[in-house]
């Protein structure tokens, strides 16, 4: 047990309170004592074991993205089933369970047709973190436990699969949106956890060449390994060099995983006629449309956007990948803390210092 860990272990806390990692205000966030959740019908409360910091975590501490003071962020977790609401059947308290970042009710008109991240209105399956209560605590509250706890197979470890959660299924879905097809070449805008994972997607759904294009070249070196079939710096003319190397053709697929104009634009400039932008970055103010590299309008190409599927079938269908060792995500977390230093971990991960992929949070 890390040391941090185990003085956290011997300063006793009042009965029924935890710590929790609260949002203020920007810049202003850090551990807290709250009371331990419980479960009302319908809920589950864990027991967090291990969860980690998203770059959306970033932009809530930062700012930029608004959420009210006082809320516990984080939407990753693996933890222990602490408490089952009335109407949760099928688990059992003990049960360690993969919790996705987005927990759609199963109920709703948009979950019913499909649509489970967009359940109750727009983004609406983001709740953890977002609005209500998040992960980053020794204990959480989860909404609709029944639709959104995947049990995990006792062989996988947590680190195996928690990025299962939210970073790597909305990578995959970038390929799976962007409806890959065997042979299909690929170009992947951004190796960041998230770009890595569509690399990898791209991969695992059969694509011939697949271009990853990055301003890092410590990230285009882990881009091989899940995938890159050819590495391309950001800055070094990628569009001229993959329409180049595809004979002025273009690309299949094009996957964005950044969220910022020029990463856009480029991935739409490298797409054939014909061919698929994928689209997986979170934007900020106005994207703006080249007329050119979209036929003025008549190059019957798609644009498809995805945010991270929710519920526990997606994360059941993602744990067998792993189980069958057609996955290892582990490479991506580069550095792990505990709890009680958290602060340190959101400094380093937003820093993108030492080589930083993930940060694994180790709770319990
Ligand atoms: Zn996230
Ligand atoms: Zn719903």
């Amino acid at each position: 047990m890390p040391l941090a860990l185990q003085e956290r272990k011997n300063r006793q806390l009042p009965r029924g309170v935890m710590h929790a990692n609260v949002f203020r205000a920007p810049s202003k966030f850090g551990l807290e004592e709250k009371p331990i959740p419980r479960a009302g019908p319908g809920e589950a409360v864990i027991q967090v074991r291990l969860t980690t910091i998203c770059g959306t975590d970033l932009h809530i501490v930062r700012g930029e993205y608004p959420v009210a003071a006082g809320l516990t962020i984080g939407h990753e977790a693996v933890g222990i089933i602490h408490e089952l609401g009335p109407g949760v059947t099928g688990y059992e308290a003990g049960q360690r369970v993969l919790v996705g970042a987005i927990t759609p009710c199963g109920q709703c008109e948009p979950c019913l047709g499909g649509d489970k991240s967009q359940c109750g209105g727009p983004l609406g399956g983001w709740r953890l973190g977002n609005t209500i209560d998040g992960v980053q605590a020794e204990y959480a509250r989860i909404p609709f436990a029944q639709a959104n706890l995947a049990l995990i197979p006792e062989e996988l470890s947590d680190e195996a699969v928690l990025l299962l959660s939210d970073i790597a299924s909305t990578g995959f879905s970038a390929a799976e949106s962007g409806r890959i097809r065997l042979g299909d070449t690929v170009a992947v805008f951004a190796q960041g956890p998230i770009g890595l994972c569509a690399t990898l997607g791209a991969r695992l759904m059969g694509a011939s060449e697949i271009f990853a294009i990055d301003s890092d070249p410590d990230r285009l070196r882990v881009s091989e390994r899940f995938g890159a079939t050819k590495t391309l710096l950001a800055d070094w003319e990628p569009v001229a060099a993959i329409r180049e190397l595809t004979h002025g053709r273009g690309v299949d697929v094009a996957i964005e995983a950044l969220g910022q104009q020029a990463t856009f634009e480029n991935a739409l400039r490298v797409v054939r006629p014909g061919g698929t932008l994928s689209s997986v970055g979170v934007y900020s103010g106005h994207l703006r449309i080249p007329l050119e590299a979209f036929g003025a309008g008549l190059a019957d190409q798609t644009i498809v956007t995805t945010l991270c599927p929710g519920g526990k079938e997606r994360m059941h269908r993602l744990m067998r990948l792993v189980e069958a060792r057609r996955i290892d995500l582990a490479p991506l977390f580069t550095h792990v803390f505990p709890l009680e230093e958290i602060g340190t971990a959101y400094e380093l991960f937003g820093s993108r210092r030492d080589k930083v992929l993930k940060v694994a949070i180790r709770v319990s």
